[in-house]
């Protein structure tokens, strides 16, 4: 129990028919964190604040005066004494409620008391209203700050969503930079790929269809002198012996050792 000192939250109910030996001699109010003296024969007791400071000014017993000293105070802890204490009615000044326990004030004036002095519910974004709690629920209808979380945490949601978006759209960028420089390396090698295959081994210039292979094209690269044709190179032969073609295409055949036999057209050197 942490009782205030002076109390001016709450009034006694019928105080004059609370028992005298509930009541303080110093402050004449029902005790308050009650101690006793060890005053003989009869130990005196006292609210603690009270006898405290009344030691300050006087070291006897207000009761009694035999002498007191403040290590000689001890604190009633007997339950049947704190729970009389506890149950005296009160009526709150603030609110003025009855019926309320004497016990339980410090929780009606804390939690529930629709008087007690509250802070607005935006006080964490700074709003500096502060006023009975019963008027709390009309601040709130016209508190900026209340109107400005709303809008705050609007404005969190859109960021959010926004940061999403950016983020996604930054992998799909990123993705088509590392594609971008993956193709940007293979041009440069593709190049020298390409350049360093026999004429022959080039794409055809022409698309092959039915048409152009039945009557392939002179090849002018090639010597137009008659040749043996190779074993890989259409071109070659083709270039070279026109006639072997068109015997081959006729089911004529080459001399076995023939087609091994690589021709001299540039592209094998
Ligand atoms: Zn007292
Ligand atoms: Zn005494
Ligand atoms: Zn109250
Ligand atoms: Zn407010
Ligand atoms: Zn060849
Ligand atoms: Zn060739």
């Amino acid at each position: 129990m942490n009782h205030m000192t002076i109390n001016d939250k709450y009034d006694y109910i019928n105080e004059d028919s609370i028992s005298e030996c509930l009541k303080c001699k110093i402050c004449s109010n029902p005790f308050i964190d009650p101690v006793k003296t060890k005053c003989k024969p009869k130990e005196h007791v006292f609210c603690s604040h009270c006898i405290k400071e009344w030691l300050q000014r006087d070291l006897s017993c207000p009761s009694c005066r035999q002498n007191v000293k403040i290590r000689d105070l001890t604190p009633i802890t007997e339950r049947i004494f704190v729970d009389v204490l506890n149950e005296l009615p009160v009526k709150c000044l603030l609110c003025k409620q009855k019926g309320l326990e004497r016990g339980d004030f410090d929780e009606h004036a804390s939690e529930t008391c629709i008087k007690r002095t509250s802070l607005c519910s935006s006080a964490d974004i700074q709003c500096p209203w502060t006023g009975p709690y019963e008027e709390l629920d009309k601040h709130l209808k016209t508190c900026p700050y209340t109107a400005l979380r709303t809008m705050l945490i609007q404005i969190m949601a859109n960021n959010r969503e926004l940061t999403k978006q950016v983020n996604q759209q930054q992998i799909y960028i990123d993705r088509l930079q590392k594609e971008n420089q993956e193709m940007k390396e293979q041009l440069p090698r593709q190049k020298v790929q390409t350049s360093n295959l026999p004429n022959c081994y080039r794409p055809p210039r022409r698309p092959q269809t039915r048409e152009n292979t039945a009557k392939p094209p002179f090849q002018a690269t090639h010597s137009s002198a008659p040749k043996l044709p190779c074993d890989n190179c259409p071109d070659c032969w083709r270039g070279a012996v026109r006639g072997s073609y068109f015997r081959g295409q006729l089911g004529g055949g080459f001399r076995p050792g023939h087609t091994m036999t690589p021709c001299d057209c540039d592209c094998h050197k």
